[in-house]
């Protein structure tokens, strides 16, 4: 007999948009009482071109929601101390609410040092360690990591139980994988963490009520490494290379095959992606709201 069951495909973009619509009223009511407008600025050291992309997009989203953004564009060439002055500056300066270190900076800085010169107040990506710090202690830090919380959310807005359910994360970045981690083991689910060194994957993924990719393999994720009825979030991007779809993006899950196994699915593009920079705005909102001692319920 014909298999017929077809997943239901997880509308990111949709759930982004309204959530971008509620930031935007929220920086309405602060213009209406005449505060000053939410500030973010958005560090870019080198000319990555994909980086330049993203800061690009981030800092038009800020503008049509009404929060002032600037760029702060640094050469490939930059010293960390001179990294340092210019974050410095940055945390010193009252007009700036909200501060975001583009990733991946150039080799010769220093990551993890650079993230935690920042004042955690203005830490709107959440990847200072006090933030992290706060999500390991089971709190919520007002700006938690942008995709693991865009991540949190399509899951709430779908109804999935996480009490108790079969999480798996495949992916174990700072950025991705560890944080969101801890926010399902902060909602009681039994997690699963695994990486390039874990043996037997699909034998791992096929326990998954949820299933998590977050890798930038494509095609790594098949139906078969699927339960039957699993809620599948693809965080993945990868372009690809050849054939009629060559320069389209792509996640890690085989979509055509996936789909006919699991429950729910977000599809890429228009899944985590969007919520990405929905939760960056909606951070940049908060961190403003805790600064200025504003009431904020985004
Ligand atoms: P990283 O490269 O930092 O991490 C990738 C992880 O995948 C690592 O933990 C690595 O294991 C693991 N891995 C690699 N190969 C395999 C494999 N064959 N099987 C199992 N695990 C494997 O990437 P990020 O976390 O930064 O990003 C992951 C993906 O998500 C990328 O495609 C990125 O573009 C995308 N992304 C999407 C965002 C969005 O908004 N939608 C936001 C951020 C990222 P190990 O640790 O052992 O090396």
């Amino acid at each position: 007999m014909q298999n017929l069951h077809c997943a239901q495909i997880i509308d990111g973009k949709a759930v982004a948009q309204a959530l971008l619509e509620r930031v935007q009223r929220q920086v309405q009511v602060w213009s209406a009482q005449q505060l000053p407008a939410p500030g973010l600025t958005v560090v870019r050291v080198g000319d990555d071109p994909a980086s330049g992309v993203y800061v690009a997009k981030k800092a038009k989203t800020a503008e049509q929601l009404g929060i002032r953004s600037s760029i702060c564009h640094l050469p490939a060439t930059v010293s960390q101390r001179a990294l340092f002055e210019t974050l410095d500056a940055l945390n010193a300066d009252t007009a700036v609410n909200a501060v975001l270190l583009q990733l991946p900076i150039a080799r010769h800085l220093d990551t993890y040092a650079s993230i935690a010169r920042l004042t955690p107040e203005k830490d709107v990506d959440g990847f200072h360690p006090e933030n992290l710090g706060l999500l390991m202690a089971g709190l919520e830090p007002t700006a938690p990591p942008c995709t693991p919380a865009g991540i949190m959310a399509l899951l709430a807005h779908c109804g999935v139980p996480l009490a108790g359910a079969n999480a798996v994360v495949i992916g174990r970045s700072m950025i991705v994988g560890k944080p969101v981690a801890l926010m399902l083991l902060n909602q009681s689910a039994t997690v699963s963490v695994c990486h390039s060194q874990t043996r037997d994957l699909a034998k791992i993924t096929q326990q998954a009520d949820v299933l998590i990719s977050a890798v930038g393999v494509p095609g790594l994720i098949t139906g078969e490494m699927i339960k039957p009825g699993a809620v599948v979030i693809d965080v993945g991007i990868n372009r690809i290379t050849e054939g009629e779809r060559a320069g389209k993006l792509t996640g890690d899950v085989a979509f055509d095959s996936a789909l006919s196994v699991c429950g729910q699915i977000t599809p890429v593009p228009g899944g985590v992606g969007p919520m990405t920079i929905a939760m960056l705005m909606r951070n940049t909102a908060r961190l403003y709201a805790r600064q200025n001692g504003l009431s904020c319920d985004l």
